[in-house]
């Protein structure tokens, strides 16, 4: 059965996710590729969109170390002596997206380079709440 393109939802993208991909929307009209599964292009509202694939190689834009960890994280020992980092990676491609960044000292963010290059790592995705995470490249 050859593969239907999928629907453009944050369910699809997250199914995508566990097959392995980062996958963002094209813009058959204008070209703007988005990071956000959305049926519309953000800069035309042209619905000629598709699906992309995107390296998974970025740059750390910016991040944030958190200490207050949610149940989910908490239960993976994350918390006050654990901190944790979420950051904004921009994709080789250009787009932006949100994601936790592993592999660097939480506990020094002073030392996290600006402009940290990372790449994508699916290797320990969580099948229950899918998501990017990051690490040194
Ligand atoms: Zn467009």
């Amino acid at each position: 059965m050859p593969d239907q393109p999928k629907s453009f939802t944050a369910a699809s993208y997250n199914a995508y996710l566990k097959e392995g991909k980062l996958m963002g929307v094209a813009c058959r009209n204008c070209g703007k590729l988005s990071a956000q599964p959305r049926p519309l292009c953000p800069v035309c509202h042209s619905r000629e969109v598709e699906w992309r694939q995107f390296s998974g190689r970025g740059r750390l834009s910016t991040f944030t170390c958190i200490s207050v960890a949610p149940a989910a994280l908490g239960k993976q020992g994350y918390g006050r002596n654990n901190p944790y980092c979420t950051g904004i990676v921009t994709l080789e491609e250009g787009p932006r997206v949100s994601a936790r960044i592993l592999g660097v000292d939480a506990r020094s963010p002073q030392n996290i380079p600006p402009d940290l290059p990372v790449a994508l790592d699916l290797s320990e995705l969580d099948p229950e709440r899918p998501a990017p995470v990051f690490r040194p490249a």
